[in-house]
């Protein structure tokens, strides 16, 4: 039987395992912390179809499908029905995009029906849309059953090197222990880039923190809130994003922006992150009034960016170690899991995933 190491047990590396199970391979899953605490921590993140590239949209509705068959296969709704809502100037040409593609119902939204659907937010009437097969994807649900499901092939060890042998393996060598493989899949979130250039791999992944805080929805009703992005910088802000818990009592939200990015020893200036904490409370004290603003959680969070774009992802491959990078992949990571899954079993990276590639490019064809 095919032997496959995923290294981490964030939503990427769990989706591979579960994919390469589906395949029958037997995998082993080596995580140092608890699943789903680096990257993927945290309550809520953003099911959304519209990115700039739109083979990345095509990518990201083949995921939306197989969240379907997830929600199906561990019997529980994965993402929210309340639809994804976004504000600003992009929305026309966000409409324009998704319009090609099948199965992904969007309205345009005045004002009026902006409030209706989403009544946290203050009095706006520019360009807003909502995408109703995007939603809230709910990630404690989502790893809880992957891992259960997962459990007996989880390794609880940290990984210190991977490399290609030159009978055509991949050697784990972990905090106890020397292990060979058909093929490793790094999927070590902010520890990819460190675990690939000893493998080989150059990964141009550039590391920054991020901050998203929670909010008590002032008058939560029964109907799941929309996630929200305000591009629009009518309340100060031009890259905001915004998604509720489960039970729609908490709202959390974020800056796109990020720290600088980090030197090699980490963070250059941790004031950083509390500067983007006051921004994002100023934020809603200013747009989201149907939220308290005293912030009752945070996360705080590695971000990992490939050159080409915030959305970009990419996967490297040289002999038999394979490895992912890129943002925003909590959507994706169903897709991702299929296609990694079959670069550790063919030994190919799907076209599409290659660096050359650049999928989610802004600039893309
Ligand atoms: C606040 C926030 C909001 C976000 N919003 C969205 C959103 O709305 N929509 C969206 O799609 N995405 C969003 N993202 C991005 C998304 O969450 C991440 O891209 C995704 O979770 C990355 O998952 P991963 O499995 O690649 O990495 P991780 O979750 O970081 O998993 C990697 C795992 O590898 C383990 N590991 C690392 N090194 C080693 C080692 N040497 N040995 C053993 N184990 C190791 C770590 O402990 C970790 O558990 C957001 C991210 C944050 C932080």
């Amino acid at each position: 039987m095919t032997r496959i190491a995923v290294v981490g047990a964030g939503i990427v590396g769990l989706a591979t395992a579960w994919a390469l199970r589906q395949h029958g391979a037997e995998v082993r899953i080596f995580e140092s912390g608890a699943p789903g605490g680096g990257q993927s921590a945290g309550e809520s993140r953003i099911f959304r179809h519209a990115h700039d590239d739109a083979r990345l949209a095509r990518f990201v509705s083949h995921s939306r499908q197989l969240w379907r068959t997830w929600s199906e296969v561990f019997g529980q709704p994965l993402i929210s029905p309340g639809g994804a809502i976004a504000i600003g100037p992009g929305v026309p040409e966000k409409l324009k995009l998704l319009d090609q593609l099948d199965h992904v119902p969007t309205a345009p939204l005045n004002r009026e029906a902006l409030q209706e659907r989403f009544p946290l937010v203050a009095d706006y009437s520019g360009p807003a849309m909502v995408d109703l097969h995007g939603g809230t994807i709910h990630t404690l649900a989502a790893i809880d059953a992957l891992t259960g499901a997962l459990r007996a092939d989880v390794v609880h060890d940290h990984v210190l090197s991977v490399r290609s042998t030159a009978t055509g393996a991949a050697e784990v060598r972990t905090g106890t222990g020397a292990e060979t493989f058909d093929h490793v899949v790094l999927c070590a979130g902010r520890g990819t880039a460190e675990l690939a250039h000893g493998a080989g791999l150059d990964l141009p992944v550039q590391l920054s923190a991020h901050v998203r805080l929670a909010f008590a929805v002032r008058h939560p009703g029964k109907d799941p809130l929309p996630t929200f992005q305000d591009g629009s910088d009518a309340f100060g802000e031009s890259g905001v994003y915004g998604a509720p818990s489960q039970d729609n009592r908490r709202y959390s939200i974020g800056l796109s922006d990020t720290t600088r990015p980090a030197g090699p020893r980490g963070l250059d200036d941790p004031a950083e992150l509390n500067a983007l904490t006051e921004r994002t409370a100023a934020y809603v004290r200013r747009a989201l009034p149907g939220l308290d603003p005293t912030p009752r959680g945070h996360v705080h969070c590695w971000v990992t960016t490939v050159p080409w774009g915030d959305d970009g992802v990419g996967a490297w491959s040289d002999g038999a170690v394979t490895a992912i990078a890129g943002h925003n992949l909590f959507k994706q990571a169903p897709a991702l899991g299929e296609a990694l899954a079959e670069a550790a079993l063919t030994g190919v990276v799907p076209e599409l995933l290659r660096p050359e590639s650049r999928l989610g490019a802004a600039d893309s064809p």
